[in-house]
């Protein structure tokens, strides 16, 4: 823990600013300071794309949490996360961020042609059959300790897209006790219902832990 009332920093490790504004909200009670590798200064590098490489949620979240606590000497806490859709076996998995073939326009055309790409590929199946999860992993790396959770939520994938609120496969995913997607609900509804938010209330006590003992 730094000297005096400095606040504990923690880097976010990712690229992505939807990620990193909700775990930010998530984590919002701690005295900790969330920061992003941008606010550090720590420019993209093409190692970042090959980090992702493993078979699960668990190991891609580590590998990016230990390369950025590499990089920048903090304790690092990164995500991996993505959709698992059960009439596809689990695709796209560890592969949602780029399940169609990759649209060179940013992140936001690359998502918009996901869900193109998942609704043709569920095109003829039937409401029954559209079953799905989001997961998410996190990952903590600081001095030497390595820690993980694995959050989820249950639901199922929409016909079209619906809403414009969050980010990705938001608008095709349908939590069902409230019958409407992550899309058109509102922003506190995905804080405390989704698998990011799942993965981050089992992270908290440990991350409160990991402060006071530092
Ligand atoms: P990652 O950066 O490899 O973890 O990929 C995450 C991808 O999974 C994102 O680009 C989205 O396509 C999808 N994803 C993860 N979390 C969410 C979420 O909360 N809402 C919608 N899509 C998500």
């Amino acid at each position: 823990m730094p000297a005096g009332s400095e606040r504990q920093r923690v880097l976010v490790a990712t690229r992505n600013h939807h990620k990193l504004n909700e775990i930010r909200g998530l984590l919002a009670g701690l005295d900790i300071e969330l920061i992003s590798p941008d606010d550090v200064a720590l420019a993209t590098d093409p190692a970042e794309d090959d980090l992702e490489v493993h078979s699960t949620f668990v190991e891609n979240a580590l590998a990016k949490a230990r390369y950025f606590h590499g990089r920048s000497g903090l304790p690092a806490l990164a995500d991996d996360s993505g959709l698992c859709v059960d009439a596809l076996d689990g695709r796209p998995g560890v592969h949602s961020r780029r399940f169609a073939p990759e649209e060179p326009n940013g992140q936001a055309e690359q998502d918009a042609a996901n869900n193109r790409h998942l609704l043709a590929l569920l095109s003829e199946t039937p409401a029954a059959d559209r079953g799905a999860s989001f997961r998410c992993a996190l990952a903590l790396v600081e001095y030497g300790r390595e820690l993980t959770v694995e959050g989820r939520v249950d639901g199922s994938i929409a016909e079209g897209e619906i809403g414009e609120g969050g980010f990705g496969y938001d608008p095709l995913f349908i939590v069902p006790e409230f019958g409407r997607t992550f899309g058109e609900l509102p922003e506190h509804v995905k804080a405390a219902r989704s698998h990011r938010a799942d993965a981050v209330r089992q992270l908290k006590d440990i991350l409160t832990d990991c402060i006071h003992n530092t």
